[in-house]
């Protein structure tokens, strides 16, 4: 009895053994194909200097949305396809203008209108400024000191804290609902510290919204330089004034579409594993981390399993979602479509974190999902993914958690992301190509695991 039952325990772990084997050459293949015969770099280039900024509800985005779609049936993908969207439509306008004035000393300031801002009118707006570092700080000002003022949120990202997305975290909801804090005290303009840890001189964009029954006030992104300038020219004189001036509209929403290439499963067809990015790019940079890399990449998965022969058992789809950046309109209809249509998804995976070099996965799922996806660590390890658990997922294959998707969010290092994050410097060049396809091909290796084992 013990030896039979030894016996079996023993034919269980050669099995085993085999079949981490048979995915570890695989895993090596796919690594292969991505760093020698990579196209994703290529296509980041064409798609952030052919195509550029993709706003939604641009020219640009409509290009980026033609141009993915024919990509896609040039790699000889089972189907591609569109979803119809109806997005939101910002339009910056003209160039803001933005100025301190210390007495008879006019000095001009970086900015940028952050997106879904109202316009400040053809004058602009120019008054004193409060300056705060939180809305605990600005409520205890209450409305005697801030009522006609333009209040400036200060609050730095924590250079302390190692992963910067948690910096950020901790410092985005001053550009989300600065506006909003201000106009309720009876602020008439908000102007927020850029979110990054860099000290220079690019405005970085960002959403923000207005919250219901208070007063739509024009706000914007001043540079790191030009929030550190205005500070201390406030700590010697507290009376200057800061002029803006900025022409934000928000015009009638606008068709878009998400844009999906799908390779057939070979046994199990219906059930899909997605592996996307977000097309969307705001409107001052060519999104070349934010979000062209996730796009190219995700593309790239399908087309280096193809290109190795993999018949996957199971759909995989790349999806290009629209509008993450200011409404994440594609993500939920995505999900909407997916649940309408009765279609089961057991996966999905985001890039959109940057074409860094990678570091792992986070995963949203049940204890036991994720204790089968960690178990994989050991072939992912020799390629550099070591930190795989818990964590985020993505913002556009959010919605899909609740149809019981488990979701993957590809993690590179975060170090340099918010250097470029929402800027005009956010182009090809901060791409390295070496990066993109370790990136690319890290994300392929773990769709090839969720195809083989599931979930
Ligand atoms: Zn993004």
């Amino acid at each position: 009895m013990m030896k039979k039952t030894l016996t079996l325990l023993l034919m269980l772990l050669v099995g085993y053994c085999r079949a981490q084997n048979a995915d570890s050459v695989t895993i090596r293949k796919i690594y292969n194909e991505a760093l020698s015969n990579g196209q994703s770099y290529e296509w980041l280039r064409h798609l952030t200097k052919q195509i550029g900024p993709r706003l939604s509800g641009s020219t640009g985005a409509q290009k980026a949305v033609d141009w993915t779609k024919q990509l896609m049936e040039q790699q000889g993908f089972d189907r591609v396809f569109l979803q119809d969207v109806m997005v939101p439509h910002w339009v910056r306008g003209a160039k803001e203008e933005a100025y301190i004035r210390n007495g008879k000393q006019k000095t001009t300031v970086p900015i940028a209108a952050l997106g879904g801002s109202v316009a400040t009118g053809p004058k602009g707006v120019e008054a004193g400024v409060v300056e705060v570092k939180s809305f605990t700080e600005l409520r205890a000002l209450g409305a005697d000191k801030v009522k006609g003022k333009i209040v400036f949120f200060n609050r730095p990202m924590d250079p302390t804290k190692i992963n910067t997305f948690e910096a950020y975290g901790g410092a985005v909801e001053q550009r989300a609902n600065g506006a909003t804090e201000a106009a309720k005290l009876g602020a008439i303009g908000a102007i927020v510290r850029s979110m990054t840890n860099v000290h220079d001189d690019n405005p970085h964009t960002g959403s923000m919204r207005y919250g219901t029954g208070v007063p739509l006030i024009p706000t914007a992104a001043i540079s790191t330089n030009g929030a550190d300038l205005l500070s201390k020219s406030l700590s010697e004189n507290p009376n200057l004034t800061f002029y803006f001036k900025q022409n934000s509209e928000t015009l009638p929403d606008a068709k878009s579409y998400n844009v999906v290439g799908e390779i057939r499963g070979s046994e199990k067809p219906d059930e899909i594993i997605v592996v996307g990015g977000h097309l969307d790019s705001w409107d001052l940079s060519e999104g070349a981390h934010d979000d062209g890399s996730g796009c190219v990449q995700s593309i790239e998965v399908l087309r280096i399993l193809k290109s190795l022969g993999i018949k996957p058992k199971r759909t995989i789809r790349a999806v290009m979602f629209m509008n993450e950046e200011n409404g994440l309109r594609g993500g939920v209809q995505y999900a909407d479509l997916a649940k309408k249509n009765n279609e089961k998804h057991i996966a999905a995976v985001e890039s959109d974190n940057g074409g860094f070099t990678p570091r792992g996965f986070g995963i949203v799922g049940t204890p036991d999902q994720r204790a089968k996806a960690i178990a994989w660590k050991p072939l992912l390890a020799p390629y550099g993914l070591t930190e795989i658990g818990p964590g985020g997922g993505g913002a556009d294959i959010g919605p899909l958690a609740t149809l019981g998707t488990v979701l993957f969010g590809f993690k590179p290092d975060t170090q340099r992301y918010f250097d470029y994050h929402h800027t005009a410097v956010d182009r090809f060049e901060a791409v390295s190509q070496r990066e993109l396809e370790l990136g690319a091909a890290s994300m392929a290796a773990l769709v090839y695991l969720l195809d083989q084992h599931g979930l």
